[in-house]
């Protein structure tokens, strides 16, 4: 069974292997400033689900420096994609951060740029900010869903229904050349497998090109963390998870490009499930699981875990 992966698709479009570098765009968010809620969703970290970002303080084209000279060992590619990974890159003064936008872009070597954000958090000044930058390079927008289930969205604290979400991928979709990535989360508590498949069901009936899997990730320091230390719930072992991947797979749009198949928690951070924390020994299983075919045929493979 295969699959669209990132790096099969950055091959395509550039032709050779890219580098996605996380920096801080200096955001909040509005699920923890109170506009829409205080503490954020159940899962998130101090960080804004960005363990891996530049400092904040630095200024972009600083950040963008650093972010390169970091991968230097990995990668001679010199094309990478500027991903305003941590809190909500598009919520704040829209022209300082299409100024900031704009200066991880004036770095030749940056070819794209990916910006995570919430549904609720794009102004219109901020779609028309988008577009205009649709013009000049390439642009994802990552949206964190997680799941299509009111109940878990509540208790997670999402902080949006269903509705808004649609309304931003249409309006983002009608956006030529924009192109939008989605992230869910598999094996949260009170779901079933079932009602996972339904959340994968429904991203592969959305105008949308890309998708985020991550298995629920308990981090140190969250709320989640402390109600899992009060009332522990069961989490899939790896071997269940990677043959419930596979189901995922298949039901899955195949046009719709995997980005990534697991949480991506620092491991330092990680509480449960602690086999996340060994990314080689998950990637070979995963890579084992998905390329019967390409290893026979004695190709390489890489799994991108982007993000
Ligand atoms: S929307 Fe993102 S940054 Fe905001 S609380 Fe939720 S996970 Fe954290």
């Amino acid at each position: 069974m295969s699959y669209k992966s990132a790096n099969e698709y950055y091959r395509s479009l550039f032709g050779q292997k890219v580098y996605r570098i996380a920096l801080d765009a200096g955001c909040t968010c509005p699920n923890r400033d109170g506009s829409v809620g205080f503490g954020g969703c159940i899962f998130c970290s101090g960080s804004g689900s960005g363990e891996f970002a530049a400092s904040r303080e630095k200024p972009i084209v600083e950040q963008v420096k650093e972010a390169k000279e970091r991968v230097a060992n990995k990668s001679c590619s010199g094309k990478y994609i500027a991903y305003f990974q941590n809190f909500t890159n598009t919520y704040g003064d829209e022209d300082d951060l299409k100024a900031k936008y704009e200066a991880a872009l004036s770095d030749p070597e940056v070819v794209g740029i990916s910006i995570a954000t919430r549904p609720d958090a794009i102004s219109d000044k901020m779609y028309g900010i988008l577009e205009e930058l649709t013009k000049k390079t390439m642009v994802w927008i990552e949206l964190g869903l997680q799941t299509i289930h009111e109940k878990t969205a509540k208790w997670m604290r999402r902080g949006y229904e269903l509705p808004v979400f649609e309304e931003a991928v249409k309006r983002l979709s009608e956006i030529s050349d924009l192109e939008v990535i989605v992230h869910v989360i598999m094996d949260l508590p009170k779901e079933t497998k079932e009602m996972m498949l339904e959340t994968i069901d429904y991203c592969s009936h959305l105008p949308i090109h890309g998708i985020k899997i991550a298995n629920l990730n308990i981090l140190r320091d969250t709320d989640l963390e402390k109600e899992y230390m009060k009332d522990p719930f069961s989490l899939m072992e790896m071997d269940e998870y990677i043959k419930f991947l596979e189901v995922v797979v298949e039901r899955l749009r195949p046009d719709i490009v995997i980005y990534r198949f697991t949480g991506d928690g620092a491991k330092r951070a990680l509480i449960a499930p602690l086999w996340v924390a060994n990314k080689r020994a998950v990637r070979n299983a995963i890579t084992a699981a998905f390329t019967k075919d390409r290893v026979v045929q004695g190709k390489a493979f890489h799994h991108e875990n982007a993000g």
